[in-house]
């Protein structure tokens, strides 16, 4: 199995089919190293050498009216989580510029909405192109669902990446969330490559989802064409519907980073939420697996690895910092 594929991505860059990632899943343990082998080779064919890094800042946190089971920011959770309106412009401009410091080349202001209010997103506008006039730092944004006239806005303001992620594949979705839809998430996503802005679309894995189901997800975002493919790991939250759910296991996190990789070859796919829990002692081997982007420093609501201890990880495994992103 892992000649054929490996015969199609390295010789003749075809797509894998998905009865062929299906079979990479069921690869015994002894067999994982050569996946993860061919991950890599894959990796360095398809995107070169070296690791992203992006930093995020939930700008807006809490009280969200969206019931996503995961989500400590949902209002429709008892959870602890620090909520906070929106925060000033020069206060979100401090972050970014230590993020800059860190060696970040892209900073991503996230609020918790189903999609910007007009005040919200006016705001957020200010402090993009307070951003853009005081660092050099790429920026993203990720602010839920947006009508078509905003994503226009926000391209018209410099803002060149848009994260909305899938969350999980169309089946297990109604698992995840109820006040919205697979359809309204996919719809966002498609409106980002509309107006021209670089898509960051992912999902959570660990959920409860079959690993069939991981799939899925992986081939819907090959079929929807992100650029850029963040894998969060759930970080299972107090208080939220998925509290007590198993986490994947490192082991698995890392075979499972190698299969996205052998499915979206020419993508940016970048470790985010939850990877210190789930890949613990493991964090290298998910970029020798085939990650190419980390988040540095903390998440949305919960803490991350030093950026020092990642930049250190980076200068261990010889992956130069990226910057060439365009
Ligand atoms: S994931 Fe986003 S939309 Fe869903 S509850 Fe959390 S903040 Fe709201």
């Amino acid at each position: 199995m892992l000649e054929t594929v490996s015969d199609k991505l390295l010789n003749k860059e075809d797509p894998i089919t998905f009865e062929e990632a299906l079979q990479l899943t069921e690869l015994s343990k002894s067999e994982v190293p050569d996946l993860i082998s061919l991950a890599r080779k894959v990796t360095l064919k398809y995107k070169g050498d070296g690791v992203f890094l992006r930093s995020i800042i939930s700008a807006q946190t809490g009280n969200c009216p969206e019931d996503c089971s995961f989500c400590s920011q949902s209002a429709h959770f008892d959870t602890e989580v620090n909520a906070h309106p929106l925060m000033a412009k020069e206060k979100i401009l401090l972050a970014a510029k230590q993020s800059e410091k860190m060696g970040a080349m892209d900073f991503c202001i996230v609020i918790s909405a189903k999609g910007p209010t007009p005040r919200i997103f006016n705001k957020v506008l200010e402090a993009v192109d307070m951003l853009r006039e005081e660092t050099s730092l790429k920026i993203g944004c990720s602010l839920g669902d947006l009508k078509e006239e905003q994503a226009y806005e926000l391209k018209e303001h410099g803002v060149w990446r848009y994260n909305h992620n899938l969350e999980a594949c169309r089946s297990f979705f109604p698992n995840v969330c109820t006040t919205h839809t697979y359809d309204d998430r996919y719809r966002t996503a498609e409106l980002v490559k509309k107006v021209g802005m670089n898509l960051c679309c992912g999902g959570i894995l660990g959920m409860g989802e079959t690993v069939r189901q991981r799939l899925e997800l992986a081939f819907e975002l090959r079929e929807l064409g992100p650029s850029w493919v963040p894998i969060n790991f759930i970080n299972p939250r107090p208080g939220t519907p998925f509290e007590n759910v198993e986490t994947v296991t490192p082991f698995e996190a890392v075979k499972t980073i190698a299969i996205f990789r052998l499915i979206l070859p020419d993508k940016i796919l970048m470790t985010a939420g939850g990877r210190e829990v789930t890949l613990r002692d493991l964090q290298a081997m998910g970029l020798i697996a085939g990650a190419n982007a980390m988040i540095l420093g903390n998440y949305l609501t919960t803490a991350g690895r030093s950026p020092e201890e990642d930049l250190r990880m980076l200068d261990d495994l010889e992956m130069p910092v990226r910057t060439d992103i365009n």
